[in-house]
C-alpha cells in the first residue's frame, strides 16, 4: 500500500497526483498511465534500444537493458581504437579499470577515488577478496555466509573453506525477509574471520542495513565482504558512511553493462596496502612494463587485478553510467519504491485469490528493486508468460516469480499490464500447456 509516509518525495510533491485506493482495490489503468506521465525518470526510458515495444521487460535484474548510446560507442572503440589504432590504444586503455571505477566509486557506490576498480566477475573478485580478508586475519578459522544466498557465492565460500580447513558457518535467513541481526549475532565469535552477505538478496530482494551489519561483524574482529550484485544501480549504496571494508557486485544488472560487462571490486584506501589477493597477475604489479623478477604489488586497488582486462566489455559500463549519473541514485530509488508498491498493491488485489503470495518484505524500504511472488506453478507460469503474454520474468526456485522493475526504464502501465496478463495466465491456466522441465536457462 502506498501510503503518504513511505511514498518517495518526488512522487507526492505534485498536487496533480492521484490518489491510490485502498490496498484491496486495484490501481487503474488510467493511474498507471498517470504515474507515468509524472515520472521524473520516464523521459529516460528513450535512452534504451526497446527493439520490441510489445515485450514488456521485468527481468533487468537479471541483464539490463542496452543504452541506445552503447552499440555506436562500442563501434568507434572497435573500429577507430582496435582497427586504427591498434596496440598503441592501449596507452589509454591501461587505467580504465580504475577510471571507470573511480566513477562507480563516486557515482552509485558512495566511496573514494582509487577505492574501486572494474576486473574480472563477481564471482573471481569474491575469491580474491576472501581469500585476502582471510589471509589478513590469521588464527581465524570461521567464515560465515548465508545459507541462502546466491549459489556462487556460497561455493566459492564453500570451495575455500575445503582447500584451507576452515569452518564454513552458514546462517540461514528467511526465504522471503531480511536476515536478522540477531541470527547474524548468533553466528560471530572470534574464530570469525569474514562475514559474507548480499546487500539485496537475489530471490527475495530483502535489502541488508550494511552499516548495522558492518559494526556487529566489527565488533567480534571480523570483515564484511559485501556482494552488492542486486543492489548497485538500484539501491543508494555509502560504502564509506557505513564503514564498509570490501564489496564486489556486477555491472550486468542494474548497471547496464551488457552481457558479461566485467565486475567491480571495492577494498577501502586504509586496508589496501595490508591486504594481499592470490592471483599474483601482472596487472597488480608495481611498474607492470618493467617486466620485473618478482612480484611486487603496487600500494593502490589495482592490486587487487590480475590480468588483461576485456576492453571492450568494459568500456560499455561507460554509457551505462552515463544514463544512471542523469537520473541520480537517489531518484531511482524514489522509483524503485513506488513501482515495488504498486506491483505488491496489484498482487494483493489480483493474484492472492490466485494462490500467489508475496515472497519479499513487505515493506517497501526493506527491499531493493525487485519482488517475488510465490505459487507452486512458478516455473511454468514464467514460461507461459513469456510464451503467450509477451511478460518476460524469471523464475527461482523453489516457486518463486521474479519480477524486476529497474527504474530508469519500467513503467507504471507495463507493470499493471504485466499484473493483468499473469492474472490471466494463472486463471486460464494457459501455463499448464507447458513443461515442468525446467530449461538450460532459468
Ligand atoms: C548475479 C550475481 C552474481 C553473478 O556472479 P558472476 O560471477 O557474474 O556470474 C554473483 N553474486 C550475486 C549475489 C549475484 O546476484
Amino acid at each position: 500500500m502506498i501510503t503518504p509516509a513511505d511514498t518517495p518525495r518526488s512522487l507526492v510533491a505534485d498536487a496533480a497526483r492521484p490518489q491510490l485506493p485502498p490496498a484491496s482495490l486495484a490501481p487503474s489503468r488510467r493511474q498507471a498511465a498517470q504515474l507515468d506521465a509524472a515520472d521524473p525518470l520516464g523521459p529516460l526510458r528513450a535512452q534504451f534500444q526497446i527493439s520490441d515495444p510489445d515485450t514488456i521487460y521485468l527481468d533487468g535484474n537479471s541483464l539490463g537493458r542496452l543504452p541506445a548510446a552503447t552499440p555506436l560507442f562500442l563501434a568507434d572503440i572497435v573500429n577507430d581504437g582496435w582497427g586504427k589504432g591498434l596496440v598503441r590504444s592501449w596507452d589509454h586503455w591501461i587505467d580504465w579499470a580504475s577510471r571507470i571505477g573511480d566513477r562507480l566509486a563516486t557515482q552509485v557506490l558512495g566511496a573514494r577515488p582509487g577505492e574501486v576498480a572494474l576486473s574480472d566477475s563477481t564471482s573471481v573478485n569474491l575469491y580474491k577478496l576472501a581469500v585476502a580478508a582471510l589471509d589478513a586475519r590469521p588464527g581465524r578459522g570461521t567464515v560465515v555466509f548465508d545459507a541462502q544466498d546466491f549459489p556462487t557465492d556460497r561455493y566459492i565460500l564453500q570451495g575455500l573453506a575445503e582447500q584451507r580447513g576452515l569452518t564454513a558457518r552458514q546462517v540461514h535467513s528467511p526465504m522471503d525477509a531480511p536476515l536478522g541481526l540477531d541470527r547474524l549475532g548468533a553466528a560471530l565469535d572470534d574464530d570469525v574471520a569474514l562475514v559474507v552477505l548480499s546487500l539485496v538478496h537475489y530471490r527475495s530482494g530483502a535489502l541488508l542495513d550494511m552499516a548495522a551489519v558492518n559494526e556487529l561483524a566489527r565488533a567480534h574482529g571480523a570483515l564484511v565482504l559485501w556482494d552488492l550484485s542486486h543492489g548497485v544501480g538500484s539501491v543508494p549504496i555509502d560504502l564509506s558512511g557505513t564503514g564498509s571494508d570490501l564489496a564486489v557486485g556486477c555491472t550486468y544488472k542494474y548497471l547496464n553493462g551488457g552481457p558479461g560487462s566485467p565486475a567491480f571490486l571495492y577494498v577501502r584506501r586504509e586496508l589496501q596496502t595490508t591486504l594481499r589477493q592470490p592471483v599474483w597477475g601482472w596487472y597488480g604489479q608495481r611498474d607492470q612494463f618493467h617486466f620485473g623478477d618478482a612480484y611486487q604489488p603496487v600500494d593502490g586497488v589495482e592490486r587487487f587485478l590480475a590480468g588483461t582486462p576485456p576492453v571492450l566489455s568494459m568500456a560499455a559500463v561507460e554509457p551505462a553510467l552515463d544514463v544512471i549519473e542523469q537520473a541520480g541514485v537517489h531518484r531511482i530509488r524514489d522509483k524503485a519504491l513506488a513501482l515495488g508498491d504498486f506491483a505488491v498493491q496489484l498482487a494483493d488485489a489480483w493474484l492472492a485469490e490466485h494462490g500467489v503470495r508475496l515472497a519479499s518484505p513487505r515493506g517497501p524500504e526493506q527491499r531493493g528493486s525487485h519482488i517475488s511472488l510465490a505459487h507452486p506453478e512458478a516455473w511454468r507460469v514464467c514460461r507461459a508468460l513469456a510464451a503467450e503474454a509477451g511478460v518476460v520474468c524469471d523464475y527461482r526456485g523453489p516457486d518463486r516469480l521474479r519480477i524486476g522493475m529497474p527504474p530508469l526504464y519500467t513503467r507504471f502501465t507495463e507493470v499493471w499490464d504485466a499484473m493483468d496478463r499473469l492474472r490471466d495466465v494463472l486463471a486460464d491456466r494457459s501455463y499448464e500447456r507447458y513443461s515442468h522441465a525446467l530449461t538450460r536457462v532459468t
